[in-house]
C-alpha cells in the first residue's frame, strides 16, 4: 500500500493533472541525468529550458504575462515533484518563481510586470533575490550594501551571498535589498531595487564546491557603483524589507515543499531497497527494525504533506498563512532530514556510495534546515506568533 498523495479536500483535478506530469517529467527527463549534473556541479540549462516549456516556469504567472495562472498549491505540488527526483532542479524552479517572479508580480509596476515577466516564464531567462549578504543572514536588517540617490539617479555598492539563480549565464536580472537611508527614529530605510544582470559596475560570480544542491546555480553579487533609475525601485521607497520578508513568506511553502518531495524520494527508495536487499536468508524489511524506520519515515511524511498543504490552502483562499507557512517550511526541513538519515541506514553501506541516490538526497536535504529562515529562526517566528495575542 502507498502513501495517498491525491486524497485531500484541497486537491481538485487539476492539482492532480500537475502531479502526474510532473512526476512522469521528472522521471523521464531529470533522473536520468541528476547524479551525473551533481557529481560534475552542472547547472543544466537544457533541463532549465524544458522545465520553461512545461510551465514550470511562471507557474502562478497570471497568463497575460504568459504565465500558467494557476494556484500555489499547483506550485507546491510541481517542486514537491521535482524534489522527489533532484533537489537541484526543485531548487532552479522553486527560487525562480517564489523569490524572483513572486516580489515583480506582487509589488511591481504594471510597467516592470510587462517588461519582466513574459522573458521570465519561458525557461530562457531567470531572476534572482539578493537579500543575505556576508555579515547579514538571518537578521536581514543586517544589510550593508547601500544606494544614494543624486540627479535622478541612484548608486548601489555593496555585495550579497548564497543567491540561487544569480550567475546563471541565463540569469538578467536581481531584486537586490539596500540602505537608502534612515528614518526619524533611527532605524534604516530599506529599499528594493531592480537590478538588470548587464548594468555596469554589477558583476556575478558563481559559489563552487557546495556539498549539496551541486546541480543548482549559487552565486556571490558584487555593486561597485552601480547607477539605476528611480523607475528601478520595486514597490515603494522604505518598503524594502516588508517585501523581502513578505516574500519570504511565500517562499516557505516551496522549500517545505521541496522537504516534502525529497523524503517522499528516499522513503520510496528505501521502501524498495528493504523488499530486495536480503540479510539472514531475509528481505532486511521483514526485520522488526528496519520495518519500525519505515513506519516512523511514513508517518512522518503523511503529517508533513497535510500540514504543508493546509498552509498553501490558506494562502490559496487569501487567508493568513505566515504561521502555518513557517510551521510548514520547519516540519517538512526536519521530516526529510529525519527520513534521508533513515534511508542511509536501510541503504547500510551503500547508502554511502553515490551510486546509489539516497547518498545525495541525503546531502540535499541538509540546505533544508538552513535556507530561507534556519529552524532556529522559523521557530522564533512561530513562537513569536503562537504568544502574541
Ligand atoms: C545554497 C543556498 C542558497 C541560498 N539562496 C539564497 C537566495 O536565493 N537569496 C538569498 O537572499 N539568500 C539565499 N541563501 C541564504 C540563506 O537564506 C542564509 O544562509 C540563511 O538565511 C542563514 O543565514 P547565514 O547563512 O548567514 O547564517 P547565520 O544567520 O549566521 O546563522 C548561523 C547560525 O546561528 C543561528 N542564529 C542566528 N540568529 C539567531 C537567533 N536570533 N536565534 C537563534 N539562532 C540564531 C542560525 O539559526 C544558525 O544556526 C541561500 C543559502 C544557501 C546555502
Amino acid at each position: 500500500m502507498k502513501l495517498n498523495l491525491n486524497d485531500f479536500p484541497y486537491l481538485t483535478d487539476t492539482h492532480k493533472m500537475i502531479r502526474e506530469s510532473v512526476r512522469d517529467f521528472a522521471e523521464r527527463e531529470i533522473a536520468p541525468v541528476a547524479q551525473e549534473l551533481d557529481e560534475k556541479a552542472i547547472f543544466s540549462y537544457d533541463l532549465t529550458k524544458k522545465m520553461g516549456e512545461m510551465g514550470l516556469m511562471g507557474i502562478t504567472t497570471p497568463e497575460e504575462y504568459g504565465g500558467q495562472g494557476l494556484d500555489y498549491l499547483a506550485y507546491v505540488i510541481a517542486v514537491e515533484e521535482l524534489s522527489r527526483v533532484d533537489s537541484s532542479q526543485g531548487a532552479t524552479v522553486a527560487a525562480h518563481n517564489s523569490l524572483g517572479m513572486g516580489p515583480i508580480l506582487n509589488y511591481g509596476t504594471e510597467e516592470q510586470k510587462r517588461k519582466y515577466l513574459p522573458k521570465l516564464v519561458s525557461g530562457d531567462a531567470l531572476w534572482s533575490f539578493g537579500l543575505t549578504e556576508p555579515a547579514a543572514g538571518s537578521d536581514s536588517r543586517g544589510t550593508k550594501t547601500n544606494a544614494k540617490f543624486d540627479n535622478g539617479i541612484w548608486t548601489i555598492n555593496g555585495s550579497k551571498t548564497f543567491i540561487t539563480n544569480g550567475a546563471s549565464k541565463i540569469n538578467i536580472g536581481t531584486t537586490a535589498q539596500t540602505v537608502t537611508g534612515e528614518f526619524e527614529n533611527g532605524k534604516k530605510e530599506f529599499t528594493t531595487f531592480l537590478v538588470d544582470a548587464d548594468t555596469e559596475g554589477f558583476v556575478r560570480k558563481k559559489l563552487e564546491n557546495k556539498m549539496m544542491w551541486r546541480a543548482s546555480d549559487t552565486a556571490e553579487l558584487f555593486f561597485t557603483d552601480v547607477k539605476v533609475p528611480d523607475e528601478n525601485i520595486l514597490g515603494e521607497r522604505g518598503k524594502g524589507s516588508h517585501i523581502m520578508l513578505a516574500t519570504l513568506d511565500s517562499g516557505r511553502l516551496a522549500i517545505g515543499a521541496m522537504g516534502l518531495g525529497l523524503a517522499q524520494g528516499a522513503f520510496e527508495m528505501s521502501i524498495q531497497y528493504a523488499k530486495e536487499r536480503k540479510q539472514f536468508g531475509r528481505p532486511i524489511a521483514q526485520f522488526e527494525a528496519i520495518a519500525f524506520y519505515i513506519a516512523d519515515m511514513g508517518t512522518k511524511i503523511e503529517a508533513a504533506r497535510n500540514l504543508l498543504y493546509r498552509a498553501t490552502y490558506l494562502k490559496t483562499i487569501g487567508k493568513k498563512f505566515s504561521l502555518e507557512a513557517a510551521m510548514a517550511k520547519y516540519y517538512c526541513s526536519e521530516v526529510a532530514k529525519e527520513v534521508a538519515d533513515l534511508g542511509v541506514q536501510i541503504h547500510g553501506g551503500y547508502g554511502l556510495m553515490k551510486d546509489y541516490a539516497i547518498e545525495r538526497f541525503y546531502r540535499d536535504q541538509r540546505l533544508l534546515q538552513i535556507g530561507e529562515g534556519t529552524s532556529e529562526i522559523q521557530k522564533l517566528v512561530i513562537s513569536r506568533y503562537l504568544t502574541t495575542d
